[in-house]
């Protein structure tokens, strides 16, 4: 019964055969296979208000196949009816909406027009008292069945239409029966087409069946539907494949009994507010236990079902096996803990492996102190020859190469370890741009670069930061800008930072102050600009050949920038060059410590470090037309010589001399274009003020009469080309220290330098072979260490300015030498040694023998952070680094003993 709610609900389970009226009408439907209308009837739906008069209407439908040809064989074949009530009054307003106007109109059931068999009428019968005019009755014939219907003229219709009434009214009747025999045919004719529906929607309906059953057994999803008490009343297949459990074992049973009993009490729990109303459905992960006694993880559906009134009939839903994502997740959870094991692996094996580094940076130390040191004194001796001198120098050089890169490695492997310091700072900006620019100047000028420092305007004057590392920073940065670039210029920017540069970093930008470091060199590839900040890696394998370098500039450059809370960013293009920027924060909390007087760095071969041949301050000349030659020269000098100047001919060198009044020697070359070393030098002895300023002539011509010539047109010395170094430094070291021109401006140079570089300012190296003494008598230096080639090299040098140079191989020793002599003045001690190392030795000295006035030298090869306290805790007075840096170690000695 559709729609199958209200008054239809009232004749559900009315049995109408039992019903003489429509039984009849049925049967007859069913005899003659026809549809067939009742008679007259009270239709079971209707209530006490508005009750109308009705009739139903039959169809018949027959079991599918069964002959249906004769009555007897239609009653056999009978399935059931479909079936139509009608209640008249709704009827005939939906056919007439308001009705005729003045017109009454009443129909019948049967040919009788009786009260009894009245089953509509238009009007009420109260109202309209008077015979009626025009009185019309008709019948209809409806299938098995007559209607009939009467029509009657009110009072108004009478007085108004008087000539074509009976038309109308003839009109009006035959309209009503057209409507209504439309009306049942259209309703009676949809049988067959019910019939295909219904034998549609039926296969249909057992399509979809076939289909849900099927969905339901081999869905990898169970479905599930339990009582009010939790009892399952419907599982698919997949029951068995979650649980274990057969579909049929389970049914019944409460699915309490399979979930896991840590969880029991809970999921009853959520049952109970299902069944009470407080949830409607919910959704979990519930562990359960297969019948193996293994747990099995579900994802859980449920939801209540409930009837028309809102009671509960029970709980539906689906279920999912998730074990395996929850393995998976344990795994990984298990694995985030077991790459945290490692990863702390890592660090340890990183700490042992930095151990390493400094061990074996202390195995390659020493043995270099050694060379470095002999072959040093050697560039200083006078009885070889100029070659095997230079052979020494290239020895001492490629030693010094050799530690910067043990330094490097060093660096990275202590910024790694964690054990690098960092140590805060404030410094102007401008201070540092100037340090940079005296560093780099001369490189520039020797490879014809122009060197550009640009401070952005309206920057704070400075920042607190670890100021050594970004000058170590930057130098990097220079130093592969003027190797990589041949023409142009080299740009130190300092700036805000470009946020467009960083708009995919996540830095706060306004909070840093960038350097930018850019070139007009070779550029970088685009696929290598982040390989190169890789230890060991270069662009390709061409670059060492072609520049040097061993790849570890830039790896320390980022690990330092990262130190300080910034970072290292590249922008290139092929050929056109490349830009560094280093970004700092402007406020990064660094440990509130003063640098110590003695940063490590400051050993030899630190870059800045100068083995200064001259007088602080001196200012060298060169004037040479070939690149080469100046770059040569500039490098010979670079490390000895405060400033260089360059000039491409002799104009230009006359011009430098102007703005430069502090020169204080100039090298000449002779042949160069438009004016060459001869008119210079005339040029320069013309006036007064450099009528005693030492010139050196350097020739390729070396012919007979050159040297006069030169010597007649002004230089003080004459030297042929390919210059002999030695030999240059000789010279110039002559002409520098009996050179009776005064200075000017060398104080002020020298003072600008003081604050930077103290080891030049204090340097004796002007008089290196000096002897030393204390209170007139000449000095005992009581020597401690394990290599014999560390104190062999050490001694000689010592030997050149100390009365004395006792050895001791171990602390042991040590302590005897001081008990047969205690007049040893100081004692360079070693640490790592056999038997009694350094430390130890100190402690006995200090404790044991009670000498505390005893100045001890500790050096040691071992450069970690805290080895320079743990050597003044055990009793050193200083502390240096091997190898030993002499110009240091004479400064220190001078400071130590007052001498
Ligand atoms: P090194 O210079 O000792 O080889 P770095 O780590 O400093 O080591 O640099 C790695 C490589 O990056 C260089 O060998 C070079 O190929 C490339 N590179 C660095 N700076 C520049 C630059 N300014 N222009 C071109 N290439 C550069």
């Amino acid at each position: 019964l559709e729609p199958f709610k209200d008054r239809n609900l009232r004749a559900f389970g009315f049995d109408m055969f039992s019903e003489p009226v429509r039984r009849a009408a049925m049967e007859q439907a069913r005899d003659n296979g026809n549809s067939s209308v009742s008679g007259k009837v009270k239709l079971v739906q209707e209530t006490v208000k508005d009750v109308q008069s009705g009739f139903l209407m039959y169809i018949p439908v027959y079991k599918p196949g069964r002959p249906v040809a004769t009555e007897e064989e239609r009653r056999y074949a009978l399935l059931g009816f479909v079936y139509s009530p009608f209640r008249m009054k709704d009827l005939m307003s939906g056919i007439l909406g308001h009705g005729i106007p003045d017109m009454d109109f009443e129909l019948f059931d049967g040919p009788e027009t009786t009260a009894e068999q009245l089953l509509y009428t238009s009007h009420d019968r109260t109202v309209s008292q008077t015979v009626p005019k025009y009185n019309v009755i008709r019948s209809i014939n409806l299938p098995g069945r007559v209607w009939t219907v009467r029509f009657q003229s009110r009072p108004d219709f009478e007085q108004e239409m008087v000539s074509w009434q009976p038309l109308l009214l003839l009109i009006s009747g035959c309209l009503i029966s057209l409507l209504l025999f439309v009306l049942f045919r259209s309703l009676a004719g949809r049988q067959e087409h019910i019939l295909l529906e219904a034998q549609r929607i039926g296969r249909e309906l057992h399509q979809a069946e076939d289909r849900y059953q099927r969905m339901v057994e081999n869905i990898k999803e169970l479905i599930f539907e339990t009582d009010v008490a939790g009892r399952w009343k419907f599982l698919n297949p997949a029951w068995e494949e979650i649980i274990g459990y057969t579909v049929e074992e389970s049914l019944g049973r409460n699915f309490l009994n399979y979930v896991h009993p840590d969880e029991r009490e809970h999921q009853k729990d959520l049952f109970k507010s299902l069944v009470d109303g407080d949830l409607e459905f919910y959704r979990e992960e519930v562990r359960g236990i297969h019948r193996s006694g293994r747990d099995v993880w579900v994802e859980l559906y449920a939801t209540a079902q409930r009837d028309e009134l809102g009671g509960l009939t029970g709980v539906f839903g689906t279920l999912r096996d998730v074990s395996i994502r929850r393995q998976a997740e344990i795994m990984a959870r298990q694995a985030e803990l077991s790459a945290h094991q490692a990863r702390e692996a890592a660090e340890l094996a990183n700490q042992a492996k930095s151990e390493f580094l400094a061990n074996m940076s202390h195995e390659l130390r020493t043995p270099l102190n050694s060379m470095l040191i002999l072959a040093k004194l050697l560039t200083g001796e006078n009885n070889l020859t100029s070659e095997q001198v230079e052979s020494a120098q290239v020895i001492h050089d490629s030693g010094l190469d050799l530690l910067r890169l043990i330094n490097d490695i060093l660096d990275l492997s202590k910024v790694e370890a964690g054990r690098m310091d960092v140590l805060g700072e404030t410094m102007e900006f401008q201070t540092l741009q100037e340090g940079v620019l005296r560093q780099f100047r001369a490189v520039a000028l020797s490879r014809n670069l122009e060197l550009r420092l640009e401070l952005e305007p309206g920057l704070p004057k400075g920042m607190i930061t670890d100021w050594i590392k970004v000058e170590q920073i930057l130098r990097n940065l220079l130093s592969n800008a003027f190797k990589f670039t041949h023409h142009g210029a080299v740009t130190v920017r300092i700036h805000r930072p470009d946020g467009a540069d960083f708009a995919e970093s996540t830095m706060n930008v306004d909070r840093f102050v960038a350097f930018t470091v850019s070139d007009t060199g070779i550029g970088i590839p685009e696929d290598k600009r982040e390989l190169i900040f890789e230890t060991f890696q270069q662009v390709d394998g061409a670059t060492s050949r072609k520049y040097g370098g061993t790849g570890l500039g830039l790896s320390i450059v980022r690990r330092f920038a990262q130190l300080l809370g910034g970072e290292v960013r590249v922008a290139s293009r092929l050929d056109e060059g490349s830009a560094f920027t280093l970004l700092l924060p402007l406020e990064f909390p660094f440990p509130d410590k003063v640098r110590s007087s003695l940063p490590e760095s400051e050993d030899a071969v630190s870059p800045t470090a100068r083995e200064s041949f001259f007088a602080p301050g001196t200012t060298v000349l060169v004037v040479d037309d070939d690149e080469r030659n100046r770059f040569a020269i500039g490098k010979i000098l670079e490390k000895r010589v405060e400033r260089i100047l360059y000039a491409e001919d002799g104009g230009k060198a006359l011009r430098l001399l102007d703005e430069n009044p502090g020169v204080n020697l100039v090298l000449m070359d002779i042949m160069m274009p438009t004016m060459d070393g001869y008119q210079a030098m005339a040029a320069i002895r013309k006036q007064p003020r450099f009528a005693h300023l030492p010139i050196i002539a350097l020739t390729a011509k070396a012919m007979p009469g050159d040297r006069q010539r030169c010597l007649e047109t002004g230089a003080n010395d004459y030297l042929p080309k390919p210059v002999q170094v030695e030999r240059l430094f000789g010279t110039m070291n002559e002409l520098l220290n009996t050179s009776s021109t005064p200075i000017p401006n060398a104080g002020t140079i020298a003072g600008a330098d003081a604050s930077a570089d103290p080891v030049s300012t204090s340097s004796p190296s002007s008089q290196p072979l000096r002897a030393m003494t204390r209170n007139g008598r000449p000095l005992t230096v009581l020597l401690v260490d394990d290599d014999m080639r560390g104190i062999f090299s050490l001694a000689k040098v010592l030997q050149t300015r100390i009365g004395r140079v006792l050895i001791a191989t171990d602390g042991v020793k040590a302590l005897k030498q001081l008990k047969d002599h205690p007049d040893v003045d100081l004692v360079l001690m070693d640490i790592m040694m056999p038997n009694m190392d350094g430390y130890q030795a100190m402690r006995a000295i200090r404790l044991d023998m009670g000498r505390d006035d005893l100045p001890i030298l500790a050096l040691t090869a071992k450069v970690m952070p805290e080895d320079e306290a743990l050597c003044l805790e055990a009793g050193a007075t200083a502390y240096l680094t091997k190898p030993v840096d002499m110009e240091r170690l004479w400064v220190e000695i001078e400071q130590l003993l007052g001498c």
